[in-house]
């Protein structure tokens, strides 16, 4: 059998599918679910991010409200905007885009946000219940990364997983989500002695990291499934040439924007394993996808459906 590819676009079409469905079968008296997405600065990455959410939502008919407050605000301004949406009954999810200005307390901003509508799950509430295995909103990038090897039909039960990274936003919650779902987990830090001896036991290897070709062939385990969450922007042309000899499409597309878009997986590895996600079209498909996921859940739970 050959390789397998798990296509995130398609998985996150079907998401967007049951998400629409679960918004038609919404009683009437709920209304349309409400996002509020708050973006301070001017951050181009963020900038796109916070289009498509705005976009996603438009076509599934959640309503979406954002806003732009002054990027020479205070943390004080912004708590006190987070209280206001906290207290609107419109509002069914807040989303504050990362990264905030430096002179904001981020850690303050996000814990302001009323767990019941903290649809990116980074309030502590949502995260101990996460752990605790407690119904709760958990974090989009994880959460999608469950959806794909679920989807996939991929057995957790059991597995060998390594997640590679330990950020709150992506590494931590996707180890904390794997052991619920009855993986044995490994989580690997940049102070783990010997990667490779951890990465070549993994039936499932998440890589969260953001180096481009962390993973290589040699330290992948044969038939492994690799969910590949980093994105990175290859700039040189060396790397280029190393990471895809040969590859016509991405050489186009380099001399074109002057870069390409890959992984923390060296693609060198897709002959070794079973199944991978690849980059772009992987999991970066799901991330808001998650999202449309979760405010439909907030608004459903915050009304005790
Ligand atoms: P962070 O920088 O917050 O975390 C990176 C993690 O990798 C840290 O835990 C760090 O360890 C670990 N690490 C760094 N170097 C090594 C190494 N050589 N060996 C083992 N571990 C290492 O990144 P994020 O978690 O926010 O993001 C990771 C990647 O995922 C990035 O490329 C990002 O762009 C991408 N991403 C993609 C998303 C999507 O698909 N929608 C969403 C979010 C992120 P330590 O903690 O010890 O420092």
């Amino acid at each position: 059998m050959g390789t397998r590819i798990l296509d995130g676009l398609a998985i996150a079409a079907g998401i967007r599918s049951d998400v629409s469905q679960q918004l038609q079968q919404l009683p009437e008296w709920v209304g349309s679910p409400g996002l509020a997405v708050v973006l301070v600065g001017d951050n181009s990455a963020s900038e796109i991010y916070v289009r498509n959410k705005v976009k996603a939502c438009g076509e599934l008919g959640i309503r979406s409200l954002l806003l732009r407050p002054v990027p020479t605000l205070t943390t004080d301004e912004l708590l006190v905007i987070i209280d206001e949406l906290n207290g609107r009954d419109d509002v069914d999810g807040i989303l504050v885009q990362l990264p905030l200005p430096a002179q904001i307390d981020a850690k303050r901003v996000l814990e302001a946000i009323a767990p019941a509508k903290d649809v990116d799950g980074f309030h502590p509430v949502n995260v101990g219940r996460l752990h605790t295995g407690q119904e709760c909103l958990s974090p989009c990038t994880p959460t999608g990364v469950l959806e794909i090897l679920q989807r996939s039909r991929i057995p957790l039960t059991g597995a060998e997983a390594v997640v590679v990274g330990r950020s709150d936003i992506v590494g931590k919650p996707t180890s904390a989500m794997l052991l619920r779902a009855n993986a044995t987990v490994t989580t690997c830090h940049i102070h783990t002695v010997d990667l490779p001896k951890h990465t070549r036991e993994a039936d499932i290897l998440v890589v969260a990291v953001g180096k481009p070709g962390l993973i290589t062939a040699a330290m992948v385990k044969p038939g492994a499934v690799l969910i590949d969450v980093g994105i990175n922007r290859i700039t040189n042309r060396e790397e280029l040439e190393r990471f895809f000899p040969g590859d016509a499409a991405r050489a186009a597309t380099f001399e074109k924007r002057g870069s390409v878009v890959m992984g923390d997986v060296d693609p060198a590895a897709y002959a070794v394993c079973g199944a991978y996600t690849p980059v772009p079209g992987g999991v970066g498909a799901l991330t808001i996808a998650m999202l449309m996921h979760n405010t439909v859940k907030a608004a459903r739970m915050r009304r005790g459906l």
